[in-house]
């Protein structure tokens, strides 16, 4: 009888464990929450109006079509029984999904952490889905909007204040594509306010930004951010905050800083499926609730279950999307070498190096012992992620967007704001006479 193969998580991990099994004989199920595969170091484009979602997120069904002993089904796994060999799931209006297995691979991913402080979700939140990120363009944008109406000058700085938390490449991305908005984008937009006076705050609890990168690469970021108008507070925490405000412990001790926004780049902690797996097989998840996996990305005393991507610990691998890729396509080949009785060489990791863009036209790279920085850099990235885009009507698309927005003018086709989710924010804020915010039209 032919194998079957569940995969939870359609995105880098398990659409690689997928594409990788295409043409051997098993039947594959790929089971997401959501219908997409997400391109996530990308999201910070759709949050600044760079990129419009579709194209950062092809739909999974979609982008399997081909592949004939593949299937895509939505629905969100809240069980895996590893004694009855079966994946429980609800469907999207909650009804019970059930999908016996021969062979599991668990490619869940991972979600933000606040480092115990959980009540800062209400107050920053963070991105990693789609939903993550137009929420952030909806905030960011109507900050703007909020600023051009305000007539008292200490709440027009208040929404002009963004606070990011956390200086990794996310937290880089995001302020450096703010400063640009602000200070490139949006100055001939708006008739009242200068958007030039938006102040942008980047808090980094480490001594230095981008901290896993090389100094000579964090010494360039830091100097090209200050030089785009971004204030960098090193040695820094966010140790309190609510809807108007944020309380930071930094050198000089602490700080209130009235702001509107407050964005968190900071954690991360994997898929809860981790920890249930941890708990079936008896292991040990790490900090960052990471479970650890043999060398050929099985668990322990269950050679039929695996586990690739930000979710699981192997050989102190980074939670990047290139180890979560290699171990999808590698467990996908084990899975071959299986039926074909032979025995698979352990996983071994092909460091392809890190980058990070700093703003119009700039990044930063560190590849096969080669750092690069500026414009050289920024051509690596962008050809790297066009690259790695599922689709070549995404390639082009994105190409096209970059072209028309970044490289020749300077415009954000994708600044829709959808009040439904802007009104969460700005209803909850009150302007700086006491008086609540102004009430966004109704949603539909
Ligand atoms: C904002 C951001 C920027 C990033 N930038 C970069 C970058 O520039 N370079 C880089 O190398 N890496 C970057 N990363 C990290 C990279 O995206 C991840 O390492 C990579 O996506 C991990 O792949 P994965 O398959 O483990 O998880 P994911 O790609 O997150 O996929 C997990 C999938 O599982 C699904 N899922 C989760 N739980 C369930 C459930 N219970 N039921 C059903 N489905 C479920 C999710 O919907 C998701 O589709 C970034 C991450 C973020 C959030």
């Amino acid at each position: 009888m032919t194998d079957r193969v569940v995969v939870v998580g359609g995105g880098f991990g398990g659409l690689n464990a997928v594409r990788a099994l295409d043409g051997a004989d098993v039947e594959v199920t790929v089971v997401d929450r959501t219908n997409h595969h997400l391109f996530q170091p990308l999201l910070y484009q759709v949050a600044t109006g760079i990129l419009p979602p579709g194209l950062i997120a092809p739909a999974l069904r979609s982008v399997i079509k081909k592949q004939r002993n593949a299937r895509a089904l939505l629905a969100d796994v809240y069980d895996l029984d590893l004694d009855a060999k079966v994946v429980r799931a609800h469907g999207p209006d909650g009804r019970p999904v059930e999908l016996p297995y021969d062979t599991l691979i668990v490619a869940a991913g991972a979600s933000h952490s606040y480092f115990g402080n959980d009540h800062f979700a209400e107050f920053a939140p963070g991105m990693k889905t789609i939903e993550d990120a137009r929420y952030l363009r909806d905030g960011i944008l109507s900050k703007f909007e909020m600023a051009e109406i305000a007539t008292d000058p200490q709440e027009r700085a208040e929404w002009l204040t963004f606070v990011v938390i956390g200086a990794g490449p996310t937290g880089v991305e995001l302020v450096g594509q703010i400063a640009e908005l602000a200070h490139v984008v949006l100055p001939r937009d708006y008739r009242t306010v200068d958007t030039h006076e938006a102040r942008i705050i980047l808090l980094e609890g480490a001594s230095a930004v981008l901290p896993p990168f090389a100094p000579k690469l964090q010494a360039y970021t830091q100097r090209k951010l200050e030089k785009e108008g971004v204030e960098v507070r090193l040695n820094t925490l966010a140790v309190d905050m609510d809807h108007e405000s944020i309380t930071v412990k930094g050198p000089d001790g602490p700080e209130t800083i009235r702001a509107r926004t407050r964005i968190w780049a900071a954690g991360v902690q994997a898929s809860p499926l981790a920890r249930m797996l941890a708990d079936k097989t008896g292991a040990q998840t790490d900090r960052a609730g990471r479970i650890p996996v043999n060398p050929d990305c099985s668990l322990p005393g269950h050679p039929e279950v695996f586990a690739v991507g930000d979710m699981v610990s192997l050989n102190g691998l980074p939670g990047v999307a290139q180890p979560a890729m290699q171990e999808g396509k590698y467990v996908g080949k084990v899975i071959r070498d299986r039926i074909a009785g032979k025995t698979a060489e352990p996983f071994a990791y092909f460091d392809k190096g890190t980058m990070a863009t700093i703003g119009y036209r700039s990044a930063v790279a560190d590849a096969f012992g080669v750092k690069v920085t500026g414009l050289i850099a920024y051509a690596m990235w962008a050809f790297i992620h066009v690259l790695y885009l599922v689709g070549w009507g995404n390639r082009l698309g994105t190409l096209y967007t970059w072209a028309r927005g970044i490289w020749f003018g300077h415009n954000r086709a994708h600044r829709i704001i959808t009040f439904e989710t802007a009104r969460d924010e700005l209803a909850e804020g009150r302007t700086a006479s006491g008086r609540p915010a102004p009430i966004m039209p109704p949603p539909r």
